[in-house]
């Protein structure tokens, strides 16, 4: 059996395009224009690719994208003071900090500062509360990604057995609490699991969020299973030329693939998803803000 590969990339633009047609709407409707701001502090190149990305997905949505570059050494209460003067800006309905952050700026202290409301990371205290305990909040952006697939892909998941590989604040934990949302029975496994083999082997869905290249093998997927691999990892590819890299997912795609029911594959599966969810986050926030029902098809 070869099973159905969930292509990330068309979601992605699927949902990129639903957030355009609400967004114009919202326009036409109300004269309101939702916007985004992202905070860039620092030269990391893979960081400027990506808020590069995002600004442009931004105003290909028909949104207004803000951007702020900040320099490597900026004090820590600039960058405070930014992010106080975009949560009182009234135009601005998404604030997003770039992470990492160097060295000298408490990463934790800057993202406790952005107004919960503007979180579209959903990286603050108050909105990891919320979902933790089941109401309305900004839900981190890959999980809420990985969520949509797998609504699409199953409708209801309830009763589904999930077990999610990884327990970090941005992808695992926020995963498992979502599955939980939508009533799975949730395993979240770690690098203290006992015999993760086996209780992977459970799993009706099965979420890989390690960081480890291609560590699940398809013996540890359940025949039928839906695997949802969010590892991004660079390897050597000796086969495209000297010192050539390829990235690979945390499960072993060419063994898993022939046991899975449905797979994403890595590129072109998860990733493509987080900045589209960025964008919906920002709509969602946006219609909040005003008092609007919030956009169809696009919260968790
Ligand atoms: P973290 O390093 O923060 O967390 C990794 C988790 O994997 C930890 O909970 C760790 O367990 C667990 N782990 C490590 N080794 C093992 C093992 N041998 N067996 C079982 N569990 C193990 O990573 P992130 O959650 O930030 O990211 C995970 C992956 O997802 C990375 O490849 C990252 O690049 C990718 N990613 C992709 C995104 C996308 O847009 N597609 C967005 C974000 C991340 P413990 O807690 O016990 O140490």
């Amino acid at each position: 059996m070869s099973a159905k590969i969930i292509d990330g990339k068309a979601f992605a633009a699927d949902v990129r395009g639903r957030v355009a047609e609400q967004v114009a709407r919202l326009k036409a409707d109300h004269g309101i224009t939702p916007g985004l701001a992202v905070v860039l502090v620092g030269e990391d190149p893979a960081s400027q690719v990506y808020v590069r990305n995002k600004g442009k997905q931004t105003v290909e949505a028909g949104m207004t994208s803000f951007e702020h570059k900040l320099g490597d050494t900026t004090p820590e209460a600039d960058l405070l003071a930014l992010v106080e003067k975009l949560n009182a800006d009234p135009a601005v309905h998404g604030i997003l900090v770039q992470l990492p952050l160097p060295d000298h700026i408490d990463e934790a202290k800057v993202l406790a500062t952005i107004d919960p409301a503007k979180d579209v990371d959903g990286f603050h205290i108050s909105n990891v509360g919320l979902l933790a305990t089941g109401q309305k909040a900004l839900v981190p952006c890959t999980p809420l990604g990985c969520l949509m697939m797998l609504r699409d892909h199953h409708g209801s998941l309830s009763g589904l057995n999930a077990v999610v590989v990884g327990r970090s604040n941005i992808v695992g934990k926020p995963m498992a609490q979502l599955l939980l949302r939508d009533s799975c029975t949730v395993t979240i496994a770690h690098s203290r699991t006992k015999d993760l083999a086996a209780v992977c082997r459970g799993a009706d869905i099965l979420v890989a969020a390690v960081g480890r290249p291609q560590m699940i093998p398809g013996d540890w997927v359940k025949p039928g299973a839906t695997v949802i691999d969010v590892g991004i990892n660079r390897i050597p590819a000796p086969e495209k030329g000297e010192g050539k890299t390829r990235l690979v997912g945390d499960v072993d795609f060419d063994s898993a693939v022939e046991v899975a029911g449905a797979i994403t594959p890595v590129p072109g599966g998860v990733g493509p998803m987080t900045i589209a969810c960025l964008l919906a986050n920002t709509l969602t926030a946006c219609c909040r803000a005003a008092g609007l029902p919030e956009p169809e098809g696009l919260t968790a």
